[in-house]
């Protein structure tokens, strides 16, 4: 092992790649490999102590002690490294996986170098954790009296419920689908974050005392009256699964849909449950993944994997540049072009390319109408759409991944008459209460789409909130 103290300036950032391209589409098993344990001790040398840590205080929402991880894992402490990680956030083997890495982009060492590796580094103490059975249900030592209803499953209705379980509260999760997780089960795909790895949390979850009833849609299987009587608080966690959509001429043929249905259905079957709904399959079909972001790159995966003959992306904005620019300095998130590694597995990508039609035969998809774009900028400094050129695109097959506009019409939210803000996100006070005193609120749902560790950290902090108001 080299000295820390030079670590960064004579060990070069290593990632540990991916299985190859090949092998990786012919199944749905994560496709990241892993450094060697010595190699992330090389990795974690890279950090430099610097004095102050922006990873930390500027990237990370979940505030993760990552100097003091990483010395940790340099000196072979991976037991202390372990509760230190738990400190910040409490799914870290979600954040290892699939964080798009906030710290790093706040990296000091990014300044002039690659930013040290850390989310390599959580996955890795996560992992070891549970291999040396480190990680163990650890149950509250009293109970309290209140009764806590959290709805929604994913990463922060998971965090609120972790969260007061710990303080000693009763808390049961209501989840309408047929297993827990939120998009960590349903959404991302398994090539991404297998299945088993959520599983294996809830499980512990389920042994610390958090009761979990899945297949329960709550506010129509279960009455809101009923909840309200039967908890002294509701969280509402339901993420913002309102996709947006397309509307142009076509948009009603057969071979539309929208990614999250695509994607859900390819989970279900690689865990054996019913797929909900008519199959919706990329196999030797001609693919149109219309947005840019990470679904859709998910949404390529997915193809590449069930044998799409082509698979084509466009996104209405323009190609991001490859570095950093001017009005993007460090330490903020560098919005950079991106190639993931469903992108490398094959498909093509068109960017400033809007779609002005969908075109078809006897009711069913047949291609695209698209027109190249130019943005420009007007005297009010708002950028305004200018056509260059029409052209066509064969498709028999289109996915739309252009995001999500909040929460949509939910049974619960509407029996409270919870009010929305102007996004159409649930409205909460600085304290995450909804319009409904007791009523609580976290993560996508009041957010708007963003991220697990936003997700994670949300909860966290209406938790306390939560707590703070049960106090009074
Ligand atoms: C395809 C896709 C890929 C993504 N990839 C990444 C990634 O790689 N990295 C990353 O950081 N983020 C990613 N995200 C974003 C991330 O998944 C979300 O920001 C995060 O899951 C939001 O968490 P949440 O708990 O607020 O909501 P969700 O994860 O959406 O969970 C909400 C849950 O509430 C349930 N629910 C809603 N209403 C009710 C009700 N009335 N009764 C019972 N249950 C209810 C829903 O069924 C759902 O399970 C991705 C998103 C998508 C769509």
């Amino acid at each position: 092992m080299r000295d820390k103290e030079r670590g960064f300036m004579e060990v070069k950032r290593k990632n540990p790649g991916y299985v190859d391209k090949e092998q990786r589409i012919k199944n749905y098993n994560q496709v990241e490999k892993n450094l060697s344990d010595e190699g992330i001790k090389q990795q974690a040398a890279r950090c430099m102590d610097c004095g102050i840590p922006f990873c930390f205080g500027s990237g990370c929402t979940v505030a993760n002690l990552i100097p003091e991880i990483n010395d940790c894992v340099y000196h072979d402490k991976w037991e202390e490294a372990y509760h230190l990680l738990m400190a910040g956030c409490s799914f870290p083997e979600f954040t290892g996986q699939i964080c798009p890495a906030l710290c790093e982009g706040s990296c000091t060492l990014g300044l002039n170098d690659d930013s040290v590796s850390f989310r390599q580094i959580e996955r890795a103490v996560i992992e070891k954790a549970y291999e040396m059975g480190y990680v163990r249900a650890k149950p509250p030592e009293f109970r309290l009296e209140e009764k806590i209803a959290v709805i929604g499953s994913g990463p922060a209705g998971l965090s609120i419920a972790d969260a007061l379980n710990k303080k000693g509260y009763n808390v049961t999760v209501f989840e309408r689908a047929e297993k827990p997780g939120g998009l960590l089960q349903y959404g991302i795909p398994n090539f991404k974050l297998e299945k088993n790895v959520v599983e294996r949390r809830i499980d512990i979850m389920k042994e610390e005392g958090i009761k979990f009833e899945a297949n329960v849609n709550a506010g129509t299987d279960v009455s809101t009256k009923y909840l309200q009587e039967r908890f002294d608080i509701i969280a509402l966690a339901g993420g913002a699964r309102q996709p947006r959509d397309l509307s142009v001429p076509g948009r009603e043929l057969d071979g539309v849909h929208f990614a999250l249905d695509f994607l859900t259905q390819q989970t279900q079957r690689v865990l054996g449950q019913k797929v909900t709904g008519e199959d919706i399959l990329a196999t030797g079909k001609k693919v149109v993944v219309i947005g840019g972001g990470d679904t859709g790159s998910d949404c390529i995966g997915t193809s590449n994997r069930q044998g799409a003959e082509s698979v084509l992306q466009l996104e209405i904005l323009p190609k991001p540049p490859e570095g950093r620019t001017g009005t993007n300095p460090w330490p903020q998130w560098p919005v950079q072009f991106k190639e993931t590694s469903s992108h490398a597995e094959g498909c093509e990508r068109r960017w400033c390319v809007t779609t002005k039609e969908i075109i078809g035969k006897d009711g069913k998809v047949t291609g695209l109408k698209c027109a190249d774009i130019e943005w420009e900028k007007d005297e009010n400094g708002r950028f305004n759409m200018k056509e260059i050129k029409e052209f066509d695109v064969e498709a028999d097959l289109i996915l739309l991944a252009m995001g999500f506009v909040g929460p949509g019409p939910n049974g619960i939210v509407a029996n409270l008459e919870i009010e929305l803000d102007p996004r159409g996100n649930i409205k909460r006070d600085d304290k995450h209460m909804t319009s409904a005193d007791g009523v609580f609120v976290a993560g996508d749902m009041s957010r708007g789409a963003s991220l697990v560790v936003h997700a994670i950290a949300d909860g966290k902090a209406a938790a306390d909130d939560i707590a703070e108001y049960l106090s009074k």
